[in-house]
């Protein structure tokens, strides 16, 4: 141990010392605002003396770690990279961990040749500042992170002269900011401690985010051309990935261009948009709560991220039927559902959807197979296939049409998805020998298609034309009305055109 790890050891415990009087005694608590603001002060500097420092050893760690393997300090202390060995002793986050090492970086020096003397760092006014407690690890930060950003096209005279201004805006030295002087300085008496240290009568020391400011300010001047436009940056770091399945769900990230996400919105609005004035309220529905005139909200529970997930199902549905996808291995886009048959027949066990590992139950893949794009493969329990979906058990085009038109949109009452964005649903179910056809087809959009076993609402064919049972809270005499938006809105005669 030397004699300043010493020494620092000994402020250490001093420090300590004062530090436990006074939260026993609770000495802040009973502290005016002024004192309060001395003792944040007299803090700062004191952490700035410190980042100092630890920039400093930082940039031994970084010089001592580039050698042999076996040779390197962080391979000594069982660590990776100098970040790991300074989040490890540091007790630090990742984040503070990289900071030193990036400022380490940029105060680090060389010996000259001839004479063995340290060489100035890449910005060595900044590390001057930094180690007379000027400015702390984030001024630092701020000050040099514009100018490295465009470092291959600063030459290093103009670097210099950039650090030597920013230095002396960040000491408070008037003339050196040119006129990004901080009028803004919002404490006079704080700044001038913090100032004191500079020659001369100093202004008030800029904030980081201050000298952040006036160091893009010099960048923009020495690299006016460099900095490539916004768009095509945006542009570059545009994605959108599928994670892995866990708790049954899949996670969807990215990053997309603003043009891409608004017509998405769109998308998401043209199914979201509640078109309540639209909805008929059918004669004879009485309602549990009568003693309210207010016009009948549809329950829908579903919070908003949730409806916007089944939109974006609408979405892809509509996308994978619509006959404009590219082939995949001389075929539509087929999503391959693969189902054993008795798990098929009975509506209880897993299938299988192709491009995921997840097994989804029965009944949703019988959701998925009802709508265009889906292929079914059933297998018996030796694993042999015993019958391929065919498009007869899919509802063509012309059906569809049809259905869509008697029904005008998805048929829950209250439901406002339009009929494009509705699946076509059997209403005895195909694998029970339910006939793929209109008198046995109704539309649905996707959460109804997907909740429909779970919620009160019932649907049947009577004459060619569905009808539905609603729950109690709907109807209280629970009766099977007419259902579909074209019957209940026009005359029979109407209907006939
Ligand atoms: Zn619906």
């Amino acid at each position: 141990m030397n004699s300043v790890v010493e020494q620092l050891e000994r402020l250490e415990a001093e420090i300590a010392s004062v530090l436990a009087g006074a939260f026993a005694a609770e000495v802040v608590a009973g502290m005016p605002d002024a004192e309060v603001m001395v003792l944040l002060e007299v803090t700062g500097r004191l952490q700035r003396r410190i980042e100092a420092v630890q920039v400093e050893a930082t940039v031994q760690v970084r010089e001592r770690s580039e050698g042999l393997r076996g040779e390197r300090m962080t391979s000594a202390y069982g660590c990776d990279r100098p970040a790991d060995l300074l989040r490890m002793v540091l007790h630090t986050d990742r984040a503070g961990a990289h900071r030193l090492v990036a400022a380490a970086g940029l105060t680090a020096r060389v010996r000259g040749i001839t004479d063995g003397e340290f060489l100035p760092a890449r910005y060595d006014a900044l590390r001057r500042a930094l180690n007379d407690g000027v400015i702390g690890l984030a001024g630092f930060l701020a000050a040099t992170d514009p100018l490295e950003r465009s470092r291959k096209r600063i030459l290093d005279e103009a670097r210099v002269e950039a650090d030597r201004q920013l230095a002396a805006f960040a000491r408070g030295i008037a003339g050196g900011a040119g006129d990004g002087g901080g009028e803004d300085v919002e404490d006079a008496g704080m700044a001038d401690a913090a100032g004191a240290a500079a020659a001369g009568h100093p202004a008030p020391a800029p904030t980081p985010d201050e000298l952040g400011q006036f160091a893009r300010v010099l960048a923009a001047y020495l690299d006016p051309d460099g900095a490539e436009p916004k768009d095509e940056l945006a542009s570059r770091g545009r994605s959108l990935r599928l994670g892995r399945e866990r708790d049954g769900r899949v996670s969807l990230r990215g990053e997309l261009l603003p043009e891409v996400a608004a017509q998405l919105n769109r998308l998401l609005d043209s199914l979201l948009s509640p078109r309540v004035g639209e909805v008929p309220v059918p004669d004879g529905v009485h309602f549990i709560d009568s003693q309210h005139d207010e016009a009948w909200m549809p329950v829908d529970d579903r919070t908003r991220p949730q409806k916007q997930h089944d939109a974006f199902a609408a979405i892809l549905m509509t996308a994978a039927r619509s006959g404009e996808m590219p082939d995949v291995g001389g075929a539509p886009p087929t999503l391959v559902v693969t189902v054993s048959a008795s798990a098929y027949a009975t509506g209880e066990g897993w299938a299988h959807v192709d491009g995921t590992d997840v097994l989804v139950p029965v009944r949703v893949a019988a959701q998925t197979a009802c709508a265009g794009g889906v292929q079914r493969v059933l297998f018996d329990e030796r694993g042999r296939i015993v019958s391929i979906g065919t498009s007869a058990r899919i509802f063509n085009a012309l059906q569809r049409r049809a259905i869509l038109t008697r029904d005008g949109g998805c048929i829950i009452p209250g439901c406002t998805v339009p009929a494009t964005w509705c699946e076509i649903h059997h209403v005895r179910d195909a694998a029970r020998g339910g006939p793929t056809h209109t008198d046995n087809g109704v539309a649905l959009c996707w959460h109804h298609h997907r909740t429909l076993h779970l919620s009160e609402w019932q649907i049947r064919m009577r004459h060619g034309v569905p009808e539905i049972r609603g729950p109690a809270w709907w109807d209280r005499e629970r009766r099977w009305r007419p259902a579909g938006r074209q019957v209940l809105r026009s005359s029979p005669a109407a209907s006939c055109g």
